[in-house]
């Protein structure tokens, strides 16, 4: 096929200086994941060993009612099991047992590590290993960490992945294997596109139900939709997998570049790339054509959230005609952002991990547009007269391929827009 790689820039940021700061940072823990995840995989249920406080994040963050049937919860972990008076691992099999009697539909369950588990050191891969054993072959149990002190936000969804991969069946068929959680529409929009390219034997991680059996083995391939599953990216080479290295599917460029390398390895021709995606190309120009104009010539500060950063600043300084001030990253995988890394114009600083004082002096000295930031920043910046958008929004809203790319710079666009409105209004 004919070569749709995206244009570079004169001086990319491939080899820009990272900026790693370590101090205190202002980001979720992994625990969030669990909040799409559970809608993803829909007969596993994530049973987290930790505390209150675990319970009320995944409930206030998730913003959900309680349903009568959830699919997770929290063992809580008192004072008896911190003081080491009670055996975790026997409380754990109770429970286990207690939830699997009143819950068939489960075929998987996640023990889920947390920061008060970590610290008195229960051993969840033992539990997982013995439970396993005990509720086989109806349910798998496998365990994962979401703690505070291991992960940040979308880590979760990295570890809980990583641990899936061990158990894969191994396969010598030639496959393609789409890694990460995205809304089953959007998923859908991925596979179609692949599967009008005449691209089969496609699967998914994580699948939507255990009986979708996965395999992997030496001839499968593999494209990542998330840039923050590079835990996930090792387990899978560990298997023989390879992985297709290319932008993130976000805005025209990107899922055209995605779609690109993955019709490159499955010999696609031009002609059919283009059959493909020439109309859905065209709609998502126009709708982002749309955003742009309010988010053209604005600058743009992106605090460390979701490891979405860098990809999401290729898109909005390439397609929407931003520029970047600072493009922070909780962690900086470079095999999985390279590509992206190497679109993105030089300019701004790449920052790695976080300190946050020193970061917010940098946004102030900077005078962003719009700062891409973390709750717990947001209102105070957005009281020193900085418009913010929520990073968290950016995992929960379906922001990936062609019929999204709109809706993704609106997310940046509508921020700017409300500001500008509230500074009419006050003149
Ligand atoms: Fe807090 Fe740690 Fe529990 Fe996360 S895992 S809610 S950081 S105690």
């Amino acid at each position: 096929m004919t070569d749709m790689t995206p244009i570079p820039p004169a001086r990319g940021c491939g080899d820009a200086p990272v900026l790693k700061q370590r101090g205190q940072r202002e980001v979720f823990c992994g625990l969030t994941g669990i909040i799409w995840l559970h809608r993803k995989m829909q007969d596993a249920f994530f049973l987290v060993v930790g505390s209150r406080t675990c319970a009320h994040l995944l409930q206030s963050a998730a913003g959900v009612m309680i349903f009568a049937e959830p699919r997770f919860g929290t063992a809580i972990m008192e004072e008896t099991d911190l003081a080491g008076m009670a055996d975790a691992q026997e409380e754990i099999d109770r429970e286990v047992g207690r939830l699997l009697a009143r819950r068939p539909d489960i075929r998987q369950l996640f023990l889920v590590g947390s920061c008060p588990s970590e610290v008195i050191k229960i051993d969840l891969s033992r539990a997982a290993e013995r439970l396993s054993q005990i509720h086989a072959p109806h349910v798998r149990v496998l365990n994962y960490s979401g703690s505070g002190i291991e992960t940040t936000f979308t880590e979760g969804e990295d570890a809980c992945l990583a641990s899936m991969v061990p158990v894969l069946a191994h396969t010598d068929a030639r496959q393609l294997m789409l890694v990460g959680a995205l809304p089953d529409v959007v998923e859908d929009q991925a596979l179609s596109l692949l599967a009008a390219m005449g691209i089969e034997n496609v699967q998914v991680l994580p699948a939507r139900r255990r009986s979708d059996t996965l395999a992997a083995g030496p001839n499968t391939v593999f494209a990542v939709m998330q840039p923050f599953l590079g835990d996930t990216t090792a387990a899978l080479e560990r298997r023989g997998a390879r992985h297709i290295a290319a932008p993130f599917p976000f805005g025209d460029e990107g899922t055209t570049a995605w779609l690109a390398a993955i019709a490159t390895e499955f010999g696609v021709d031009a002609e059919t790339f283009a059959r493909v995606t020439d109309a859905p190309r065209a709609r998502a120009r126009k709708a982002i054509a749309a955003a742009a104009e309010t988010l053209d010539g604005k600058s743009v500060f992106f605090f460390p959230d979701s490891q979405l950063e860098i990809p999401l600043a290729r898109f909005l300084t390439r397609e929407c005609g931003m520029q970047a001030l600072e493009v922070g990253t909780p962690f900086l995988h470079r095999q999985l952002v390279g590509p992206d890394l190497a679109l993105l114009a030089e300019g701004p600083v790449i920052s790695e991990g976080q300190d946050v004082d020193l970061q917010l002096d940098r946004a102030r000295a900077a005078r962003p547009d719009i700062s891409v930031c973390g709750l717990g920043l947001a209102n105070p910046l957005e009281g020193e007269g900085l418009t913010t958008k929520w990073a968290i929004e950016l995992v929960f809203t379906p922001v990936h391929f062609y019929e999204q790319a709109g809706d993704l710079a609106a997310l940046f666009a509508r921020p700017l827009r409300r500001r500008a409105l509230l500074a009419k209004g006050a003149a």
